[in-house]
């Protein structure tokens, strides 16, 4: 799409630090970071969000997904990790093509006050 970031960061033309890439993802570094080492998975087709990915693509992103977890955990040593992805502008997706979040988790002084604690 040729008005997407996303798919100009595939295609060279916006700049991004890679942090991993094969013929259907491409995975770099989030330019507002979360954390550090916070990295976005992207399918290198263009898909909206995840109600419309089809199958295949679903399976090549996840394929990718355990490596770039553990390239993070050998360059940044995290306690933790999250894999996060918004869809729609209700659940804050604010770039349209799909993107599984990965932010390392350190401890309490990372700054994130997310958790998934029920109560
Ligand atoms: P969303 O809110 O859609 O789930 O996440 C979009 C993410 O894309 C944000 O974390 C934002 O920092 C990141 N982002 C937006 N534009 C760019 C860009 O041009 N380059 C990179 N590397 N990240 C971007
Ligand atoms: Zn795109």
């Amino acid at each position: 799409m040729s008005d997407c970031i996303f798919c100009k960061i595939i295609d060279g033309s916006i700049p991004s630090t890679k942090v991993y890439e094969d013929e259907n993802v491409y995975a770099f570094m989030d330019v507002f970071p979360l954390t550090k080492g916070h990295t976005l998975l992207i399918p290198k087709q263009h898909v909206q969000d995840l109600f419309e990915m089809p199958e295949d693509v679903a399976k090549n992103l996840y394929a990718a997904a355990p490596k770039i977890a553990n390239a993070i955990k050998t360059a940044f040593q995290p306690q933790g990790l999250n894999t996060i992805n918004n869809n729609g502008a209700f659940a804050g997706q604010s770039v349209f093509h799909y993107h599984l979040h990965f932010i390392p988790r350190y401890d309490e002084t990372d700054g994130l006050k997310v958790t998934w604690e029920t109560k």
